[in-house]
């Protein structure tokens, strides 16, 4: 495929965009006029940064409210286009882009505007350019790609040609059935861009929320295959107007963009492979859960985790071979206490502070899992092993923190084994049986990118985004999740900076893991043996239960049990939700216990009264909450 990007798209100045674009192997880019109109350096100044840098000048643009003027107006209109033309000469580029006149001056009409394109055609073919017509969605009398391509094909000039661009034409509501009519060597560009599906005029939605293929909801896949049949074998160019973008760093949205089109490839060749064919990825990795959380502290924050772990039921299991490390399990979850002095983990513990700085994930197959990601622009991570020690692969994950892969079966299944002495530590259990989530929170210009970074190498998918109500401001928070329910993480992101989201991002100094739900199936009894253990619990206000006992026909003994017990409830039609949170660790990381029955939500409705409690603690104490030794 042969790729490209507006530079629009990105943040920054124009040679900054051009680096980013060029560092993400990109082929080519698109040079949005206002991007040249601000930049220091000359024409030939551009063009010679571009060849420095490898990347062609696919088109110039935009050049608006050309067609359909009359007069003097249309006489001006020719006039800035052979300045325009002398300048894409010097730039080093064939293609200029004419997107549909939406001008009170221009006059409509298929004829006089296929007049204008030929007129402009033979002053463009006498240079050796080429000139492609896009419909704008709000264009003025072209707005429907099909009237853009008659303009074009009753212009019959080889100079003039069709550009295709997939948000105008799902924001018009309009199929793509009519492309596989137009010969590909009519269309001059394809121009990709993706948007979630929100009830917006279509000049606000365009300008402010478009996003990458794989970040949207459009159907740019019926799309791509769509323009694919025709034979086109141009350029893909993404035309993405977002503000997470332009707030965002250039490199990181380009590389997102070349994850986005390498991923929208592979999706094609698999499942169009008639028509498209690109090079073939191993599939999105199937994750079958959690295999382990690490937490990268010092040594006498390590003693009171593991007072913590002990309260919730933990049992201190293990002990490394060689390293300061602890496993503490439970059910099907294992935690992990690093204290180390020196490798990744004592690293990102100097960085960020306590937290959690890896999680182990189970997949079918690590070796597919790992080419998949990589050819997704994924970081592979490595550090040096023991001899007798297990490398497993990692890639780099939210905030710097690393994503472990593992085997059911065989020797990555074998690490526990390997690399840990069991201890002699008694049994107990507080019922909790696995990792039902993952809460990571980022600033909300990363949301889209991590979103990407799950969905296009797993077989992960994203559900409904929500906002949800801190008392300081509003948090998004974006839920990934596997058919199974395996594999769960919700991805949370705020824009306003008191929120308890952006606070957890200053104090951790990036993005990370802000909780961790566990899964029990009696959530009564699991609390019971926690408090036994001397655990305390965030503290909701009697009002919340108040409401709940009017709101549902709860029994009167359940409704006392979750009240006297400080447990969230939530219902989803015949599904009931349970929730409790424990305090804030160091005010950094909390752990919340779960009951899902035929529930498959979050207790989203809770959320901002578990926000508010926090909130009301973190500003209370300001002190590390006491954790109870175990009994
Ligand atoms: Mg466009
Ligand atoms: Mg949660």
């Amino acid at each position: 495929m042969r790729t490209s990007i507006a530079t629009v798209s990105l943040s920054g100045n124009l040679t900054e965009k051009l680096k980013a674009i060029a560092a993400a192997g990109y082929t080519a880019v698109e040079i949005f006029e206002a991007d040249f109109l601000s930049y220091a350096g000359t024409a030939r100044d551009l063009r010679n940064l571009c060849a420095d840098l490898g990347v062609k000048i696919a088109a110039w643009q935009p050049f608006r409210d050309f067609e359909g003027m009359t007069g003097k107006a249309r006489a001006q209109c020719f006039h800035l286009a052979r300045a325009k033309f002398d300048l894409m000469q010097e730039v080093g580029t064939d293609l200029m882009l004419i997107c549909s006149n939406v001008s009170p001056a221009s006059v409509g009409g298929i004829d006089r505007a296929a007049a204008d394109f030929r007129e402009l055609g033979d002053l463009a073919q006498s240079r050796g350019l080429r000139v492609g017509y896009e419909a704008l969605a709000w264009g003025r009398h072209v707005s429907d790609y099909r009237d853009a391509w008659e303009v074009v094909r009753r212009a019959n000039h080889p100079s003039i040609g069709l550009i295709l661009d997939s948000f105008h034409l799902f924001a018009r509501g309009l199929t793509v059935d009519a492309i596989t009519a137009i010969p590909g060597d009519r269309i001059f560009l394809v121009q990709l861009a993706d948007a979630p599906k929100l009830h917006l005029d279509s000049l606000s939605w365009s300008r402010h929320f478009r996003c990458f293929p794989g970040q949207g909801g459009l159907d740019v896949d019926g799309f791509m295959a769509a323009v694919a049949a025709t034979g086109y074998e141009g350029y893909y160019s993404h035309e993405i107007f977002n503000d997470q973008f332009r707030a965002g760093s250039a490199p990181r949205t380009a590389l997102d963009g070349m994850r986005s089109l390498i991923w929208l490839e592979d999706k094609l060749t698999s499942e169009n492979s008639d028509i498209v064919r690109g090079p073939k990825l191993p599939p999105p990795a199937n994750c079958r859960g959690v295999e382990f959380v690490e937490f990268a502290v010092d040594t006498e924050a390590g003693k009171r985790l593991g007072n913590l772990f002990a309260a919730l039921g933990f049992r201190h299991s293990g002990r490394h071979v060689s390293k300061q490390v602890e496993r503490w399990s439970q059910g099907a979850i294992n935690l992990v206490i690093n204290t180390e002095r020196d490798g990744f983990a004592h690293s990102h513990h100097v960085t960020h502070g306590p937290g959690v700085c890896a999680i182990g994930m189970t997949v079918d197959n690590v070796a597919d899992t790992m080419e998949r990601a990589e050819n997704l622009k994924a970081q592979s991570f490595r550090q040096p092993v023991a001899p007798g020690e297990l490398e497993i692969p990692a890639i780099r994950g939210v905030g710097g923190s690393l994503l472990y892969f593992l085997e059911a079966k065989g020797p990555l299944a074998e690490v526990w084994d390997r690399e840990f002495v069991a201890t002699d530590a008694a049994e107990t259990n507080a019922g909790l049986t696995r990792v039902d989530h993952i809460n990571q929170s980022m600033l909300y210009d990363e949301m889209l990118s991590w979103g990407l970074f799950y969905t296009s190498i797993f077989n992960l998918s994203s559900a409904q985004q929500l906002d949800i109500a801190d008392p300081s401001g509003l948090v998004q928070s974006q839920a990934i999740v596997s058919k199974d329910g395996a594999m769960r993480i919700a991805l949370n992101g705020s824009m306003a900076n008191r929120t308890l989201s952006a606070r957890f991002l200053a104090e951790f100094f990036g993005a990370g893991v802000q909780h961790i739900a566990f899964e029990t199936h009696d959530i009564f009894a699991s609390v019971e043996a926690m408090r036994a253990n001397g655990l305390d619990f965030l503290h909701i206000p009697a009002n919340y239960y108040d409401d709940l006992e009017a709101r549902y026909d709860l029994a009167p003994e359940v409704a006392k049990r979750l009240r006297d017990n400080q447990i969230l409830y939530d219902r989803d039609g015949d599904g009931e939700f349970f929730q409790i949170y424990t305090r804030a660790f160091d005010d950094r990381f909390f752990f919340e216990v779960v009951e899902r029955r035929n529930y498959n939500g979050f207790g989203a409705a809770n959320a901002p009264i578990r926000l508010a409690a926090q909130s009301r603690e973190a500003r209370d104490v300001g002190v590390p909450q006491p954790v109870h030794q175990a009994s």
